[in-house]
């Protein structure tokens, strides 16, 4: 007897073999015939594996019939051909031991749908529902493939700090990290006093690796970073989240055309890979969550993304004849309305918008020589909207320093990111993917904080 998995033992190949199953009971139905059929569900793969229990085991009358949805149990047995529908086999059990009993009256996942929000309540128990079991599988999967694509690219997998004295965004937004006590906060004079801090100065959650990402650009060439990033920002929306996980390529020698080149080839990559090895995920998605799940995938995979300029895309939006709620003129940031109006009605495809007005964009973007415009991309996707947002980065000292003081930044902070400008300077671009952003737009799932196992969100950190 040797242990195995669900998905193991639903292979043909396991046919004749002597198995040991351990896992959760979806549920327990018992034939006239005197016998019973579990359910059983470990997590290795969508399907359950059906349990042929005798009425001839010893235990059948005292435990077996008691077994009810959500029990743990291990079973020793023989995979057999399944008769019936759907499954190409089944395990006839030898022995059937009750590891950890269920209660059914207060079992809180019962058989029947829950929603969404009630499952976001339950958040330690819903990863036993089918959903949040396939999207787990999903996120692994798309995982995988983001560090096997930069990988096989030749990039360099960074450590980013997750505690950090800059602000990437020049703005707020930002969970501080202290050890002093609110309630005797040190000052001087009317300022709080950081040099009694545990860092000397006042410290952060990161937003964003991608200044860090640049110094070792300028060094290694080409590298990634994929870690949790945090964004204290009050938005209730079912694409933000406070705490995510976000992928950052940056590249030395890169320009803009060869980072939209990238990121386009990225993001075919994740969902090919997601076609390729989570089917049977995937058609659970389409059965229950989004019927085009697949076909979308498909046609990702296919499909040339559109690039279209900001000013194009202005263009395009005032010639449209729909009612924006927000009106459109140059120079205006798009709203999703927008950004759903060019990938859902006008192209029906992935659409990547470059050279954004320099007043919407962060100090780093490089500036064109139209002097009005910096070298921006974001990757618009149906449904989701932006998933990818990245740049050409400013490598001239000069321009960038003009372009912080316009933002009102402190160059002395800065002085080691200006000194890569200082220091054998080079074009150089990157990106950001949002994971669950990517999960999302991959399954079809309409909540970000159904994509991530323990959503930090306005209010929600309880598990
Ligand atoms: P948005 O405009 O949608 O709020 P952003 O422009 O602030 O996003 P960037 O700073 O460009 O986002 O971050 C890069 C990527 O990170 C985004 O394209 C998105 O996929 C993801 N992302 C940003 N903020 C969040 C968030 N709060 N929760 C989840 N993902 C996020
Ligand atoms: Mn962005």
């Amino acid at each position: 007897m040797e242990k195995v998995s669900v998905a193991i033992a639903r292979q043909t190949e396991s046919i004749g073999r002597k198995v040991i199953l351990q896992g959760w009971v979806r549920t327990r139905r018992d034939s006239k015939g005197g016998f019973s059929f579990i359910e059983l569900n470990d997590g290795s793969c969508f399907g359950n594996i059906q349990i042929i229990a005798d009425g001839g085991l010893p235990n059948y009358e005292s435990e077996i019939k008691r077994i009810s949805t959500g029990t743990s149990v291990e079973v020793r047995g023989e995979v057999r051909e399944s008769p019936a529908k759907g499954q190409a086999t089944e395990v006839q059990a030898e022995r059937v031991t009750v590891i950890g009993w269920a209660d059914p009256e207060t079992y809180p996942l019962q058989k029947k749908q829950h929603s969404f929000e009630y499952l976001r309540t339950i958040a330690h128990l819903r990863p036993r529902a089918n959903t949040f079991g396939a999207v787990a599988r999903v996120r692994n999967c798309v995982s995988r493939s983001i560090h096997n694509f930069f990988q096989e690219e030749g990039f360099i997998y960074l450590h980013s700090p997750i505690i950090t004295a800059s602000d990437c965004e020049g703005a707020g937004q930002m969970f501080r990290v202290t050890t002093l006590d609110p309630a005797r906060v040190p000052m001087r004079g009317k300022e709080v006093d950081y040099s009694q801090d545990f860092f000397g100065r006042p410290t952060f959650l990161t937003v964003s690796g991608q200044l860090e990402a640049e110094v070792y650009a300028c060094a290694l060439g080409k590298v990634y970073t994929f870690g949790p990033t945090f964004r204290a920002e009050n938005s209730n929306t079912s694409r933000h989240l406070a705490e995510f996980w976000m992928i950052e390529p940056e590249m030395a020698f890169f320009d803009l055309e060869d980072n939209m080149n990238l990121a386009e080839a990225f993001f075919k990559r994740l969902c090919r890979d997601v076609l390729e090895q989570c089917p049977e995920d995937m058609q659970f998605f389409v059965n229950r969550i989004d019927k085009t799940a697949i076909s979308t995938l498909e046609g990702i995979v296919d499909s040339e993304f559109v690039r279209l300029s900001y000013t194009e895309a202005i263009g395009l939006l005032q010639k449209s004849g729909e009612k924006f709620e927000f009106p459109v003129e140059w120079g205006c940031d798009l709203q999703a309305e927008h950004e759903r109006y060019l990938t859902e009605k006008k192209f029906q495809k992935p659409v990547i918008l470059f050279d954004y007005p320099r007043t919407l964009k962060p100090f780093y973007m490089r500036v064109n020589d139209d002097k009005k415009t910096v070298r921006a991309m974001d990757v618009l996707v149906p449904r989701v909207g932006e998933i990818i947002g990245g740049s050409q980065r400013e490598e001239r000292l000069d321009v960038l320093e003009e372009r912080m003081k316009e933002q009102g930044l402190d160059l002395e902070s800065y002085w080691w990111y200006r000194d890569l400008r200082r220091f054998g300077t080079v074009p150089h671009s990157g990106f950001g993917l949002g994971l669950e952003r990517a999960v999302q737009f991959i399954t079809g799932m309409a909540n970000i904080r159904d994509v991530i196992p323990f959503p930090r969100t306005p209010g929600n950190a309880e598990f």
